[in-house]
């Protein structure tokens, strides 16, 4: 193969190492960099058009992307941290010349992970293999946001259950209430973060309800008090078929006598306390009108109010 396509193959970089076992020659790599297929991100680390800025990063540093922003790569929720998560051991390729800068050139912050893998799995030569980067991502996250972390991970299949479990095992204390209670019904960090929140303000929640059956059922992302619907929107989820779904889904819920409350990843990360007010009166006129209903069966649809 030729040096382009064994950088692209790599995931767009590779190593001198691994351009070598894949048969390339040095005279190749320098012919391949004098012809601008290829650059050289560090000494030994080259990368191709397609690298992004997180892979040119770490290639200059001599690092893997780690952590929550290897996690974020592959869609698993990694929470509201913006800065680079980078693996680089002390004695890594590069050693003690390379310092560890705060930032990078566009001033986004740089963190180190300096440990060698936990599990054993070296990854890739630019990012950590995903059990490690949960591994990191749930030492860096405060508690809430490392078992949305967990969640998403196992609801994506970033980790099987196997080493879910193992993973689950080591976790630290402070994690080990959380991950009692986790569960596989969250279609996002989002979802799993609000249900705990919920749960924990002491409201029964379940998580992907399903209404109706066979080809016309539909699944509600959280049902509060078994009253109040709640559909987590996924900044994903705006195609129109899906809009269609959206519909269908409000009417089905209307008629089994539940409200719907639409929340946004604002409402849930940057606005809970107007966003559980609004639930918890919601909850509150739902189960009135519930109570109302049942208490007083004889009352028709349409008898006056007073
Ligand atoms: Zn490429
Ligand atoms: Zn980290």
């Amino acid at each position: 193969m030729r040096p382009l396509q064994v950088v692209c193959s790599l995931g767009h970089v590779a190593t001198t190492d691994e351009l070598f076992q894949s048969g390339v020659s040095a005279r190749e790599i320098r012919a391949a960099v004098q012809s601008g297929c290829i650059a050289r991100a560090a000494r030994g680390i080259y990368v191709c058009e397609h690298a992004d800025a997180e892979q040119r990063q770490a290639g200059a540093l001599h690092a893997q992307i780690a952590c929550v922003s290897a996690a974020h790569r592959f869609g698993v929720w990694s929470g509201l941290d913006s800065a680079l998560h980078l693996m680089r051991p002390a004695d890594a390729r590069g050693g003690g010349a390379i310092t560890r800068p705060g930032m990078d050139s566009s001033g986004r912050a740089l963190h180190f992970h300096g440990a060698r893998p936990r599990f054993g799995n070296p990854g890739k030569s630019w990012v950590v293999d995903p059990i490690e980067a949960v591994w990191q991502a749930i030492h860096c996250l405060d508690e809430e946001n490392a078992i949305a972390c967990l969640e998403s991970a196992l609801h994506l299949k970033f980790l099987t259950v196997a080493q879910m479990r193992r993973l689950c095992l080591h976790a630290p204390a402070r994690l080990q209430p959380g991950i009692r209670e986790m569960e596989n019904t969250s279609d996002s960090g989002l979802e799993t973060i609000t249900r705990r929140r919920l749960r924990h303000h002491g409201y029964t929640v379940v998580g992907q309800g399903r209404i109706g059956s066979g080809t016309n059922s539909i699944y509600e992302d959280l049902v509060v008090e078994d009253c109040v619907a709640l559909e987590i929107d996924g900044r994903q989820w705006h195609g129109a078929a899906k809009l269609g779904s959206d519909y269908d889904r409000d009417l089905m819920v209307e008629g089994l006598g539940r409200r719907t409350l639409r929340l946004s990843y604002r409402h849930i990360m940057f606005d809970w306390q107007t966003t559980l007010a609004t639930i918890e009166r919601t909850v509150t006129d739902a189960q009135w009108v519930r109570n109302r209903h049942r208490g007083s069966p004889m009352r028709g649809q349409n008898e006056p109010w007073w």
